[in-house]
Order: structure tokens, then C-alpha cells, then sequence
């Protein structure tokens, strides 16, 4: 018998006959990284979350975007004095309903002075605005969208152009209802709910409509390379942009179906939160295809995701399945394009994904160094422990593979070994998990650069 440095549980049943079906890698083996493993179920449905996404409310999107596009322009350089139209109306506006929504959020601006630079044409007033529920830590958990919109070219024949009460030249029509209100819409849903559901979350949770996109994604640059300065830790950005239309302009109706755009390379840790809202989603939301794109972006096109990258951010970006591009930067992106059913389903996995990651321990320090081949052919395992975590979930696929393909339960051990497995020809990660079930994201043990 080899010698095992993990104290001896009796072999368990259940788990047997587990690993007999799912797992024959380790069938063969001495059996002892089976014997190590407490009985735990896969990772399950919370009621208590289940209970919240009853309260996204296909309505209050849809009003939310009403109201929006209401301001005309939001155009990053439109007016900021008139009480109904340009920017600074509709910032006030998401700044004033973030308030009323619980007394437990911090609401405020995160302003920056733009000098004209790129399509920043004129000094600029910028303001992200930012509701934070405080967590347990102050490592974050975002959600985004983008509050500012845009137009280009005239108006197609017979469009409805309302006529604009300021004459600035930014300030003219551009509802921007999907691209990007609807984003945003989702964004102040999560933080209603979440914000009353009562719950204390281990993460700090932050609600940010974001300007200046349109500029070339200047408002979450800025953000991100504050945040940078200040040292934030970010465990994740939901970032949310065109997410409510179902009819492609090609008259393909798709309302099933989301997409995850994650930048690589194939274990990045954006990656990894984009898997970790597909097993997540998919959980709670079944009825709803959560696509997984191993992109950062559509081609050409780019989102408020990217800038928290470059900044060494972990950050997604999640998007309609079938988009319409007349619509998008037109007059034509109006209210009426918005599936508000499909809208919430989006935001339900949103939801979802959020509560779970910040409801969840801090996900596990690993580096390259913590993968060993223990006795020589094994894969031996070892993590930093994240607190408040009362045991470990094992992950592994093959090195060909794109997602995640065996788990295993290991219980509260910051090392594993699993025998015969080896370390070339597999990828292998770590989740912790809380006292109610809820798991982190996996960390990765990536090859070291050579
Ligand atoms: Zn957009």
C-alpha cells in the first residue's frame, strides 16, 4: 500500500458505485483517492436563489427600457442640463432609482474628466453610475452594461424621429433601447433584487451603467484602470450588452439562446467564468441554451468586458444569439424591438451566475508549482484554502477537451492525489465550496510558460 498523507474515511457506498460509472479513470487504481472522498452531491439548485429569479419581472425590464430610451439621446457627449433629455437626465435618473431601491446600497457617480481625445470630441463629463452592496470581503462580483447610446447617418425614410429639446450636435435622436438599455436593464434588476433579498453575500456586489462605450469603451477603461491603481480585487464582470432582441435581422427568431463571448487562451480565468455561468445557468434556468464562444468579441465589434481585460480582469460579455445590425447605432433601436420575456430569461442567468459566485468562497490559489506526479504516475494536487470554505470539488477533462468532463468531491483537504492519472494528458482544477453548497469558480493548474 502506498502511503497516503490524508486520514482514512471508510469507502462510501454512493461514492463507489460513482466512480464505477462515472469515473473509470481511477477504477484500477488502489482506490484510495475514492476512499478519500466524503459523500457530497453535485453542486444543487438553492431554493433560496430558485426564489429569486421568480422575482426578475419581464415588466420592469421592459419599463426600464422604456424609460431610457425616453431620454432621446444618451449620447456620452449630449446634454447634461436638460431635465428630460441627454445623458445627464438619464444618469440622474439610474442614480435616483438605484436609491430607492434599498437603503443597503451605496449609490453614486464614478466620475472622470475627459479631455477630447479618439470620438471624445468636446471636454466630457463622464459618469459611470455605481450602486455597491457590501459584502463579507471587499473582492468584487460586477455586473454591467452600457447606459450611453449612439446614432449614425440619417434616418431611414419614414422613420419617427422625435424632435430634440436642446440642439447641441450630440444631443439628437438615439433610443439605444437594445444596444444598450437593455444591459443596463438587467443590471438594475439584479441589484433590486439582490439588494432586498436579505442575503449577506461573501463577495461585495457592484452595479455599474457604464458611458462613453460608444467612444471606444472609455468609461470602463477608465473604471478598470482606476480599480487597477486602487488595488480592488475583481473576482468576476457580468458584462451584459445587446441582450434583448430574439428576431435576427435575417427573420430567424431565437428567444432559447444566449451567448458567452470570453477572451482566451483556453484556461483563462474569463473562460472559466464564462463555464461557470453555463454550469450555473444551465441549472437554474434549463429551458435556456447558454452558448459558450471561445471569443473575446464578435468580429469588429467590441464591449465594456474588454477594457477589465487589459486590465487583467476576469470578465465576459453576454449577448443575444440573433442580432439585428439595422437596428443597432439607428433611430430603429427602439422599445418595441425588446422581447421582454427573453430579456428576463437573460437576466435570470445572470442571476443566477451572480448570487451563486458571490453566495461562494473565494476561489482557490493554485499555481503551475501545485501540480505534481506525486508518486511519479499520479496527479497530485495542491491549492491555497479559501476561506470560509468547508471542502474542495475536483475537476478534470482531457487536454483536448474544452470543458470540464469529471468532478469529484474531496472534501476539506488542500491536496489530492488521483492515482495513475497523468498530468500530461489531462487539465485539472479546483472550486471551493460554502457551508450552503455554493461553489466558486474552478482554478485552473496551467502549464508554466516556458
Ligand atoms: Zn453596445
Amino acid at each position: 500500500m502506498r502511503p497516503s498523507r490524508f486520514p482514512r474515511v471508510g469507502a462510501v457506498p454512493t461514492l463507489a458505485l460513482l466512480a464505477l460509472f462515472l469515473l473509470p479513470a481511477l477504477s484500477g487504481t488502489t482506490g484510495e483517492a475514492r476512499a478519500q472522498a466524503a459523500p457530497a452531491p453535485a453542486v444543487q439548485l438553492d431554493p433560496e436563489i430558485e426564489a429569486l429569479l421568480a422575482q426578475v419581472e419581464p415588466e420592469r425590464l421592459q419599463a426600464i427600457v422604456d424609460t431610457l430610451a425616453a431620454f432621446g439621446s444618451r449620447n456620452t457627449m449630449s446634454d447634461t442640463e436638460h431635465p428630460e433629455w441627454g445623458i445627464g437626465a438619464a444618469r440622474d435618473w439610474i442614480l435616483e432609482t438605484f436609491e430607492g431601491y434599498s437603503p443597503r446600497l451605496q449609490v453614486e457617480f464614478d466620475t472622470y474628466q475627459v479631455e477630447p481625445a479618439g470620438r471624445i470630441r468636446i471636454p466630457t463629463d463622464l459618469r459611470n453610475v455605481k450602486a455597491i452592496l457590501p459584502g463579507r470581503t471587499d473582492r468584487r462580483v460586477y455586473v454591467t452594461g452600457h447606459y450611453d447610446s449612439v446614432v449614425y447617418g440619417d434616418p431611414p425614410e419614414g422613420a419617427e424621429v422625435p424632435d430634440a429639446p436642446v440642439d447641441g450636435p450630440f444631443d439628437e435622436y438615439a433610443p439605444g433601447a437594445n444596444d444598450d438599455a437593455s444591459g443596463v436593464a438587467i443590471v438594475m434588476e439584479l441589484a433590486r433584487i439582490l439588494a432586498n433579498s436579505g442575503k449577506e453575500f461573501d463577495a461585495t456586489l457592484v452595479f455599474m451603467p457604464i458611458a462613453g462605450e460608444e467612444q471606444g469603451l472609455v468609461g470602463a477603461g477608465l473604471h478598470a484602470e482606476r480599480i487597477s491603481e486602487e488595488g480592488v480585487e475583481v473576482t468576476a464582470v457580468f458584462n451584459n450588452d445587446i441582450i434583448g432582441n430574439s428576431i435576427g435581422g435575417n427573420g430567424i427568431l431565437d428567444s432559447r439562446t444566449v451567448r458567452i463571448f470570453s477572451e482566451g487562451p483556453e484556461d483563462s480565468m474569463s473562460r472559466h467564468l464564462a463555464r461557470y455561468i453555463h454550469r450555473i445557468g444551465s441549472l437554474y434556468v434549463p429551458g435556456h441554451e447558454i452558448r459558450l464562444i471561445a471569443r473575446e468579441d464578435r468580429f469588429l465589434r467590441g464591449g465594456d468586458h474588454t477594457p477589465f481585460n487589459r486590465a487583467g480582469f476576469t470578465a465576459v460579455r453576454m449577448t443575444e444569439s440573433r442580432e439585428n445590425y439595422a437596428r443597432q447605432h439607428t433611430v430603429l433601436d427602439t422599445p418595441d424591438g425588446i422581447d421582454a420575456e427573453y430579456l428576463a430569461r437573460n437576466a435570470r442567468v445572470n442571476l443566477a451566475g451572480v448570487a451563486s459566485l458571490g453566495l461562494a468562497p473565494d476561489t482557490p490559489g493554485v499555481t503551475a508549482q501545485m501540480l505534481g506526479r506525486g508518486d511519479g504516475y499520479d496527479a497530485q494536487l495542491r491549492w491555497q484554502p479559501s476561506e470560509g470554505a468547508v471542502g474542495y470539488r475536483v475537476f478534470w477533462r482531457t487536454a483536448w477537451g474544452p470543458d470540464w468532463q469529471h468532478e469529484l468531491w474531496v472534501g476539506d483537504v488542500t491536496e489530492f492525489v488521483l492515482r495513475d492519472m497523468s498530468i500530461d494528458d489531462f487539465v485539472f482544477g479546483v472550486a471551493a465550496v460554502g457551508p450552503d453548497g455554493h461553489e466558486s469558480l474552478v482554478a485552473p493548474f496551467v502549464r508554466p510558460p516556458r
